[in-house]
């Protein structure tokens, strides 16, 4: 029988009084490794009344001591770098190396918090004669997460080490599709030291998202996921007083212009289609072909005929992803288009039987209203649409109601400058197919890729995780007054 999930309430592992488990599906075998409760309303009721406990000790701790478990858990988790891939591969199917690249990447976001000292340290300034203006950080309370199943670990790690070391008790709810992730950084953070309650995994589904952001106890959410799923929490959290910021889904718009390098720009585009097998939302979707382009998109196509799936591309996290992603491929002929890459040959010949495996796909001569021109896709696919100027493309990319990402590829600094102010996204790549901005620059995106204020990293994180008191004082024996003293 399956190992049942625990959640983490108060330091302690509790094992849910739910009546409703799901499987968790080993995406590259289709094994079944674990179950993974449905948590009541009450047991959130029982996580928040303890977060609210442990914040209240851990958000008088002096910054510099909250931000030593930073430094303990960045050494921590890259010590197990090659464990935590592996939960990771397990249970979403990523292949080794993408897992490990995403360990260290969270590990960046450990070493961001670790600096808030150095990096949000108060303003003080005398206003006038003896009197004193200065900012002093404070914590919200307890605050959530509810993340994604594509980043299992990483995601978690762009909210809790600022929202943590700033002094807030955090409770995650990560996917149920990939649950198991969540409790190893629970137990890594209590090695690190980090006092018991102030971190907690409560599991299930949207019944708990619902009851997340309408928790009384609850002062802010943090979430990443679809856009429909954003909006909705958006929505429900605000309603209930709390601070969100939601980040949605994605449709990222390549533009590839003549003058383009073809090799570096074929590689480029090849790894933003086919890594994590599609499943990051700064994937490369469509790729806009302007002017005279023929022999790139060839060589970026011929390079994707060499990928296989199990070998090259991790597998799709669920069957049910499988069919979605496949149906767009059989709508494929529709209006002109041709599916002119199909994955479903390009699969490894030893790929595991009952893994979900499926390579590089592509569909060209799309109109920009195809459906795989508009809709998210969320697997290695990229749709190609020919257009005759970059005004064209910048037109088309405009257009998408998605503002994850966008990217160009030229040699043209021209080119590059129309590009950054003109793309409608909120991450620009030049000549860079997945543009993440790395610490300490923040990632986010724009419209429906992103609903509330800020990023989920960087400035913006610090001040969304925390409140500021504005403090006024005046210890001058002086009797001299004016008029706010
Ligand atoms: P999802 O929206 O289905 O799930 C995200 C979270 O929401 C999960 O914890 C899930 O349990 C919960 N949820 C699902 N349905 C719900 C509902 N009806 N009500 C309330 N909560 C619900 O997303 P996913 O399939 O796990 O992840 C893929 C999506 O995430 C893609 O759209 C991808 O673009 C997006 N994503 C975005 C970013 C970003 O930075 N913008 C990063 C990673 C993933």
């Amino acid at each position: 029988m399956a190992e049942r999930l625990y959640n983490v309430v108060g330091g302690e592992r509790m094992r849910s009084e739910t009546d409703r488990w799901l499987p968790v599906t080993a995406p590259a075998t289709g094994e079944i490794i674990a179950e993974v409760p449905m948590s009541t309303g009450s047991e959130l009721s029982r996580v928040v009344a303890a977060a609210a406990d442990a914040a209240r000790g851990w958000g008088a701790t002096p910054l510099k001591d909250r931000v030593q478990v930073m430094f303990r858990l960045k050494h921590l988790a890259e010590a197990r770098l090659d464990h935590l891939a592996a939960v990771i591969s397990r249970e979403n199917g990523k292949t080794p190396e993408e897992s490990r690249a995403s360990v260290l990447r969270a590990v960046e976001c450990m070493e961001y918090a670790a600096s808030l000292p150095q990096l949000a340290p108060g303003d003080v300034l005398e206003v006038s004669r003896g009197v004193e203006c200065k900012t002093r950080r404070f914590p919200l309370g307890v605050v959530a997460g509810i993340t994604p199943f594509n980043f299992p670990l990483m995601v978690p790690l762009w909210m809790i080490p600022i929202a943590v070391s700033l002094g807030n008790a955090f409770i995650l709810k990560p996917s149920e599709q990939t649950p198991m992730s969540a409790l190893e950084l629970a137990q890594l953070l209590d090695e690190a030291g980090l006092p018991r309650g102030v971190f907690s995994v409560v599991h299930g589904d949207g019944e708990i998202v619902e009851a997340l952001c309408d928790a009384p106890g609850i002062q802010a959410i943090g979430f990443v996921g679809s856009t429909r799923v954003a909006r909705l929490v958006h929505r429900r959290g605000t309603a209930a007083g709390k601070r969100v910021r939601a980040l949605g889904g994605a449709k990222n718009h390549l533009i590839v212009v003549p003058d383009a390098d073809p090799e570096m720009t074929a590689a480029n585009v090849v790894a933003s289609v086919s890594g994590c097998a599609g499943q990051r939302c700064m994937a490369a979707s469509v790729l806009l072909a302007v002017g005279d382009v023929g022999l790139i998109v060839d060589r970026i196509v011929e390079k994707m005929a060499q990928l296989r799936a199990g070998r090259d591309l991790g597998a799709i996290i669920s069957e049910r992803a499988y069919a979605r992603i496949i149906g767009y491929l059989d709508r494929a002929a529709h209006g002109g288009a041709v599916l002119r890459l199909d994955g479903r040959a390009l699969v490894a010949a030893d790929a595991p039987a009952g893994g979900c495996y499926l390579g590089p796909c592509v569909i060209d001569n799309a109109s920009p209203e195809h459906e795989a021109s508009s809709e998210e896709i969320f697997g290695p696919t990229l749709t190609i649409i020919r257009c005759q100027t970059l005004e064209d493309a910048l037109r088309i990319e405009n257009a998408i109601p998605y503002g994850n990402a966008a990217a160009v590829y030229t040699s043209s600094g021209r080119v590059a400058e129309v590009f950054c102010e003109r793309a409608h996204a909120g991450m620009i790549g030049v000549n860079v197919g997945v543009p993440v901005p790395r610490e300490p620059f923040p990632f986010g995106g724009w419209n429906a890729s992103a609903f509330g204020e800020g990023d989920i990293t960087g400035r913006s994180a610090v001040d969304f995780w925390s409140r500021t008191k504005k403090i006024t004082t005046k210890w001058s024996a002086e009797r001299q007054s004016n008029w706010m003293s």
